[in-house]
């Protein structure tokens, strides 16, 4: 089987989404596109959509579908992704869903598989409760307090700036963004096991084991 390269990932806030995305456009060196850093970029500029964004974000809310649709719109304009692209937090609603995969039909690449990565709410609450971030937009490297510990306590390994703990990582907008997460981004699962894309990859274990779970499924 030729390797599946034009993928998108779903689960749970916390779940390693953002991690195994890293590694899944390392391996196929094709382009990570993950809507919580556009966002959170915008927000950083202070842009028309960051200045809009930033509530919804910051409560644990959903950023409206409206302003993510033009997000991705704008993100694939940019050509790049001829040889696959990895989704990472983008669709999170059934509209987005809807929309993305009249971008991709248009565009003429479609999504190959949709991988969800499964975890139990416990197990995502440690993960992204101790998540700390490169506070360097260009570095953008993730630790965890407990499981991925950076070398100097605070200091990013990569490039020594200050890590940081993202405002919507505190307990109560954790819980918040789980329950969205059941109530609204679960929805989308069964919309591509319709469609025959889903495959589900267990992702409870170390993150070299989640990574030899999503190459085996998807061929690379
Ligand atoms: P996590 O990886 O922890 O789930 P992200 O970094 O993907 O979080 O997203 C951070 C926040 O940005 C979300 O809680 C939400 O407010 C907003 N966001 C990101 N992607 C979307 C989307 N597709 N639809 C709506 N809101 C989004
Ligand atoms: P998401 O993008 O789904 O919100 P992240 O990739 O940012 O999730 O991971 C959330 C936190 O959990 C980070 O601190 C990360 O270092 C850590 N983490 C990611 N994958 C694993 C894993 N398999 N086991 C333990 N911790 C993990
Ligand atoms: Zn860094």
């Amino acid at each position: 089987m030729a390797a599946l390269t034009r993928l998108l990932l779903v689960g749970p806030p916390g779940v390693g989404k953002g991690t195994q995305a890293k590694r899944i456009a390392d391996s196929l060196r094709v382009p990570h596109i993950s809507t919580g850093d556009i966002l959170r970029d915008a927000v950083k500029r202070a842009t028309p959509v960051g200045l809009k964004a930033k509530e919804f974000m910051d409560s644990g809310g959903l950023v409206p579908d409206e302003v993510m649709i033009g997000i991705i719109e704008e993100r694939f304009a940019a050509g790049d992704c001829a040889k696959g692209y990895i989704l990472d937090g983008f669709p999170r609603t059934t509209p987005q869903a809807e929309a993305l995969e009249r971008l991709l039909e248009r565009l003429k690449l479609p999504i190959e598989a949709a991988i969800q990565l499964d975890c139990s709410d416990a197990v995502v609450v440690e993960r992204i409760t101790g998540r700390r971030s490169c506070s360097n937009k260009a570095c953008q490297a993730t630790y965890h307090v407990e499981f991925l510990p950076p070398k100097n306590a605070g200091k990013c390994d990569r490039c020594s700036s200050p890590l940081e703990q993202r405002t919507d990582d505190a307990l109560d907008a954790v819980k918040k963004r789980l329950e969205k997460f059941h109530r609204e981004t679960s929805r989308i699962l069964p919309y591509y096991e319709a469609r025959k894309l889903l495959l589900v990859v267990d992702g409870k274990g170390t993150p070299d084991q989640v990574f030899a779970g999503i190459r085996r499924i998807a061929g690379f």
